[in-house]
Protein backbone atom coordinates (compact mmCIF):
# COMPACT_ATOMS: atom_id res chain seq x y z
CA UNK A 1 0.00 0.00 0.00
CA UNK A 2 1.28 3.73 -0.77
CA UNK A 3 1.00 6.72 1.52
CA UNK A 4 -1.49 9.12 0.20
CA UNK A 5 0.86 12.33 0.27
CA UNK A 6 1.16 16.11 -0.52
CA UNK A 7 4.97 17.28 -0.76
CA UNK A 8 6.05 20.86 0.32
CA UNK A 9 9.24 22.22 -1.87
CA UNK A 10 11.07 25.09 -1.43
CA UNK A 11 14.72 26.41 -0.19
CA UNK A 12 15.62 27.07 3.49
CA UNK A 13 13.70 29.72 4.98
CA UNK A 14 10.82 30.25 2.54
CA UNK A 15 8.24 28.90 5.07
CA UNK A 16 7.90 25.05 4.58
CA UNK A 17 8.00 24.21 8.19
CA UNK A 18 5.31 26.91 9.03
CA UNK A 19 2.85 25.86 6.50
CA UNK A 20 3.57 21.86 7.49
CA UNK A 21 3.56 22.40 11.13
CA UNK A 22 -0.54 24.46 10.37
CA UNK A 23 -1.55 21.61 7.84
CA UNK A 24 -0.40 18.87 10.46
CA UNK A 25 -3.15 20.21 12.87
CA UNK A 26 -5.74 19.84 10.43
CA UNK A 27 -7.50 16.52 10.86
CA UNK A 28 -6.34 13.65 9.04
CA UNK A 29 -3.49 15.18 8.02
CA UNK A 30 0.13 14.20 9.38
CA UNK A 31 3.52 16.34 9.14
CA UNK A 32 6.62 14.41 8.73
CA UNK A 33 9.57 17.28 8.58
CA UNK A 34 12.83 14.92 7.59
CA UNK A 35 15.04 18.06 9.34
CA UNK A 36 12.79 17.68 12.49
CA UNK A 37 13.51 13.84 12.59
CA UNK A 38 17.34 14.63 12.25
CA UNK A 39 17.44 16.88 14.36
CA UNK A 40 15.32 14.81 17.20
CA UNK A 41 18.91 12.06 17.26
CA UNK A 42 21.29 12.23 19.86
CA UNK A 43 24.63 13.14 19.00
CA UNK A 44 25.55 9.46 20.80
CA UNK A 45 24.25 7.68 17.48
CA UNK A 46 25.83 7.24 14.52
CA UNK A 47 23.17 9.08 12.61
CA UNK A 48 23.14 11.73 14.82
CA UNK A 49 26.48 12.72 14.20
CA UNK A 50 26.64 12.22 10.29
CA UNK A 51 23.83 14.90 10.71
CA UNK A 52 25.60 16.95 12.31
CA UNK A 53 28.49 16.85 9.27
CA UNK A 54 26.75 16.95 6.91
CA UNK A 55 24.29 19.57 7.51
CA UNK A 56 26.93 21.97 9.37
CA UNK A 57 28.16 22.14 5.47
CA UNK A 58 25.06 22.67 3.97
CA UNK A 59 24.99 19.97 2.35
CA UNK A 60 22.51 16.81 2.46
CA UNK A 61 22.30 13.59 4.57
CA UNK A 62 23.29 10.31 2.50
CA UNK A 63 20.09 9.21 0.61
CA UNK A 64 20.30 5.34 2.47
CA UNK A 65 20.74 7.19 6.10
CA UNK A 66 17.79 9.47 5.21
CA UNK A 67 15.12 7.24 3.63
CA UNK A 68 15.68 4.63 6.63
CA UNK A 69 15.35 7.22 9.01
CA UNK A 70 11.81 8.17 7.12
CA UNK A 71 10.79 4.53 7.04
CA UNK A 72 11.21 4.16 10.96
CA UNK A 73 10.18 7.68 12.18
CA UNK A 74 6.44 6.38 9.84
CA UNK A 75 6.64 2.93 11.16
CA UNK A 76 7.04 4.32 15.03
CA UNK A 77 3.98 6.85 14.38
CA UNK A 78 2.06 4.00 12.94
CA UNK A 79 2.84 1.54 15.90
CA UNK A 80 1.53 4.35 18.05
CA UNK A 81 -1.56 5.38 16.44
CA UNK A 82 -0.73 8.81 15.66
CA UNK A 83 -0.62 8.06 11.91
CA UNK A 84 -3.09 5.96 10.37
CA UNK A 85 -2.53 5.76 6.50
CA UNK A 86 -5.82 4.30 5.32
CA UNK A 87 -7.22 7.56 7.09
CA UNK A 88 -4.26 10.19 7.01
CA UNK A 89 -2.73 12.18 4.15
CA UNK A 90 1.28 13.03 5.06
CA UNK A 91 2.65 16.18 4.60
CA UNK A 92 6.09 15.49 3.72
CA UNK A 93 8.12 18.93 4.16
CA UNK A 94 12.26 18.40 2.99
CA UNK A 95 11.70 14.59 1.24
CA UNK A 96 11.76 14.12 -0.89
CA UNK A 97 15.37 16.32 -1.84
CA UNK A 98 17.10 14.96 -4.73
CA UNK A 99 16.12 12.94 -7.81
CA UNK A 100 17.52 9.51 -6.18
CA UNK A 101 15.19 9.88 -2.90
CA UNK A 102 11.86 10.65 -5.76
CA UNK A 103 12.82 7.52 -7.04
CA UNK A 104 13.34 5.37 -3.87
CA UNK A 105 9.60 6.34 -2.77
CA UNK A 106 8.01 6.73 -5.61
CA UNK A 107 7.19 2.74 -5.32
CA UNK A 108 5.79 4.18 -1.49
CA UNK A 109 4.33 7.65 -2.23
CA UNK A 110 0.69 8.21 -3.55
CA UNK A 111 1.28 12.16 -4.13
CA UNK A 112 -1.68 13.84 -4.45
CA UNK A 113 -0.35 17.39 -5.36
CA UNK A 114 3.35 19.41 -4.63
CA UNK A 115 3.65 22.77 -3.48
CA UNK A 116 6.94 24.58 -4.83
CA UNK A 117 6.86 27.70 -2.31
CA UNK A 118 9.06 30.51 -4.31
CA UNK A 119 10.81 33.32 -3.55
CA UNK A 120 13.17 34.81 -5.87
CA UNK A 121 15.07 37.46 -3.18
CA UNK A 122 17.73 35.60 -1.80
CA UNK A 123 18.37 37.96 0.62
CA UNK A 124 15.51 37.38 2.25
CA UNK A 125 16.01 33.98 2.61
CA UNK A 126 19.24 34.71 4.12
CA UNK A 127 18.14 37.23 6.67
CA UNK A 128 15.12 34.87 7.57
CA UNK A 129 17.37 31.95 8.21
CA UNK A 130 19.94 34.18 10.25
CA UNK A 131 16.85 35.17 12.06
CA UNK A 132 15.75 31.47 12.70
CA UNK A 133 19.57 30.63 13.85
CA UNK A 134 18.69 32.67 17.32
CA UNK A 135 15.15 32.16 18.00
CA UNK A 136 15.48 28.39 17.00
CA UNK A 137 18.81 27.64 18.06
CA UNK A 138 20.43 25.62 14.29
CA UNK A 139 24.08 26.04 13.99
CA UNK A 140 23.13 25.48 10.17
CA UNK A 141 21.67 29.04 10.07
CA UNK A 142 24.57 30.68 11.89
CA UNK A 143 27.33 30.45 9.02
CA UNK A 144 26.24 32.69 6.27
CA UNK A 145 28.52 30.53 3.79
CA UNK A 146 26.53 27.49 4.99
CA UNK A 147 23.35 29.37 4.03
CA UNK A 148 24.43 30.03 0.88
CA UNK A 149 25.48 26.89 0.23
CA UNK A 150 22.24 25.36 1.53
CA UNK A 151 20.14 27.83 -0.91
CA UNK A 152 22.78 26.03 -3.66
CA UNK A 153 21.92 22.65 -3.11
CA UNK A 154 18.31 23.45 -2.77
CA UNK A 155 18.66 25.21 -7.04
CA UNK A 156 20.65 22.19 -7.71
CA UNK A 157 19.72 19.11 -6.49
CA UNK A 158 16.24 20.14 -4.88
CA UNK A 159 14.47 21.96 -7.24
CA UNK A 160 15.00 19.55 -10.50
CA UNK A 161 12.88 17.12 -8.65
CA UNK A 162 9.84 18.73 -9.37
CA UNK A 163 9.93 17.99 -12.85
CA UNK A 164 9.81 14.09 -11.85
CA UNK A 165 6.29 15.42 -10.61
CA UNK A 166 5.51 17.29 -13.79
CA UNK A 167 3.09 20.36 -14.18
CA UNK A 168 -0.06 18.21 -12.96
CA UNK A 169 1.12 17.90 -9.64
CA UNK A 170 3.46 20.82 -8.69
CA UNK A 171 1.80 23.82 -7.56
CA UNK A 172 3.62 26.92 -7.47
CA UNK A 173 2.11 29.31 -4.49
CA UNK A 174 3.95 32.44 -4.19
CA UNK A 175 5.66 32.59 -0.81
CA UNK A 176 6.14 36.35 -0.37
CA UNK A 177 2.74 36.54 0.73
CA UNK A 178 1.96 36.59 4.19
CA UNK A 179 1.68 33.40 5.96
CA UNK A 180 -1.71 33.37 6.27
CA UNK A 181 -2.36 33.92 2.37
CA UNK A 182 -0.02 31.14 1.61
CA UNK A 183 -1.98 28.52 3.91
CA UNK A 184 -4.92 29.91 2.00
CA UNK A 185 -3.63 28.67 -1.61
CA UNK A 186 -2.18 25.47 -0.22
CA UNK A 187 -5.60 24.83 1.22
CA UNK A 188 -7.42 25.82 -2.08
CA UNK A 189 -5.59 23.07 -3.68
CA UNK A 190 -6.11 20.44 -0.89
CA UNK A 191 -9.70 20.69 -0.52
CA UNK A 192 -10.09 20.34 -4.23
CA UNK A 193 -8.46 16.91 -3.93
P1 LIG B 1 16.09 23.80 5.69
O1 LIG B 1 15.00 23.57 4.71
O2 LIG B 1 15.96 25.06 6.44
O3 LIG B 1 17.46 23.61 5.12
P2 LIG B 1 15.65 21.29 7.17
O4 LIG B 1 15.37 21.33 8.61
O5 LIG B 1 14.61 20.78 6.25
O6 LIG B 1 16.04 22.79 6.87
O7 LIG B 1 17.00 20.46 6.88
C1 LIG B 1 18.17 20.68 7.63
C2 LIG B 1 19.28 19.77 7.13
O8 LIG B 1 18.89 18.40 7.31
C3 LIG B 1 19.58 19.86 5.64
O9 LIG B 1 20.47 20.90 5.33
C4 LIG B 1 20.20 18.48 5.36
O10 LIG B 1 21.55 18.41 5.81
C5 LIG B 1 19.36 17.59 6.25
N1 LIG B 1 18.20 17.05 5.51
C6 LIG B 1 16.90 17.35 5.71
N2 LIG B 1 16.12 16.69 4.85
C7 LIG B 1 16.95 15.94 4.07
C8 LIG B 1 16.76 15.02 3.00
N3 LIG B 1 15.54 14.73 2.50
N4 LIG B 1 17.86 14.45 2.45
C9 LIG B 1 19.08 14.69 2.92
N5 LIG B 1 19.34 15.55 3.92
C10 LIG B 1 18.29 16.17 4.50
Amino acid sequence: MKYRSILLFGPPGVGKGTQGKILGTVPNFFHFACGDAFRSLTVESELGRAFLDYSGRGELVPDEYTVRLWQVTIAGHEKLGDFVPDRDTLVLDGLPRNRNQAEILNDMLDVQSVFSLVCADREKLVQRLQRRALSDNRLDDANVEVIHRRLDTYELETKPVLEFYGDDLVHLIDATQSPAKVLLDVLNVVTRL
